[in-house]
């Protein structure tokens, strides 16, 4: 699977591993034609995730709910990136950052903006210390990887050979693992005692999802459940 863009882990927007935010805004790299394009290319898969994922449309629900509605102008920013990172929530500015040279389909924008709205998702909830303790980055990380569909291409194949959960699990811990590893100086081994010693309360948090959801359809009925909720709680 290596070399498929959606196999890469997604990053979060610390300092360092953006460091060009802060030092120069947003200078374009490269052509100024091909950072143009790709800009735009990136607005418009954008627009169409929002409009029509049903996992992000639960998502955005959820943060208006929780006090933190999300606005496309202001939570969003396309951007060139170094490397081969795709994006990355910036706790900082609770902007997520969308790497326009390292998205290159639809499918990969719509996992990438999922992933990234669960953290903004947390970050809104809770107080999360994502500079100062691992703990909270890899629950929040766990619950991405989870929840986001990272895994379910890799389990479509598994499918067949392994059981599903057993797999999903598995492919959920590596990929947290990895994510802290993309932004943290720690060694694997400090990042897998993070991720274990969080694993099993961060796996069944399964807010604002309600279940696991394997596919777009899973997805879609979790946000008639979530908007069934909403209607009861507030018929309270
Ligand atoms: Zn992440």
């Amino acid at each position: 699977m290596a070399g498929a863009p959606e196999e890469r882990p997604q990053h979060h927007a610390a300092p360092q591993v953006f460091p060009e935010r802060r030092a120069e805004g947003r200078s374009p790299q490269g052509f100024l034609s091909s950072f143009f394009s790709n800009n735009q290319k990136c607005q418009l898969m954008l627009l169409k995730t929002l409009q029509t994922n049903p996992y992000v449309k639960l998502l955005l629900d959820a943060m208006k709910h929780s006090g933190c509605a999300v606005d496309r102008e202001r939570h969003f920013s396309c951007e060139d990136c170094n490397g081969n990172i795709s994006g990355g929530f910036d706790a900082s500015s609770s902007q997520i950052v969308l790497c326009q040279n390292n998205i290159g389909n639809q499918a990969h924008m719509n996992r990438l903006v999922t992933h990234e709205l669960i953290h903004a998702f947390d970050h809104c909830r809770a107080h999360v210390n994502w500079f100062t303790n691992v703990r909270h980055l890899a629950c929040s990380e766990i619950r991405a990887a989870n929840l986001s569909g990272d895994c379910s291409l890799v389990n479509e194949i598994f499918r067949l050979n392994f059981g599903l959960k057993r797999h999903h699990q598995t492919c959920v811990r590596d990929r947290a693992i990895l994510s802290i590893l993309a932004v943290r100086d720690i060694s694997r081994e400090a990042a897998q005692k993070a991720v274990d010693g969080v694993f099993e309360s961060c796996f069944n948090d399964l807010e604002p999802f309600g279940r696991i959801p394997y596919n777009k359809t899973s997805a879609k009925y979790a946000h008639r459940d979530f908007q069934n909720r909403d209607r009861y709680y507030s018929n309270l």
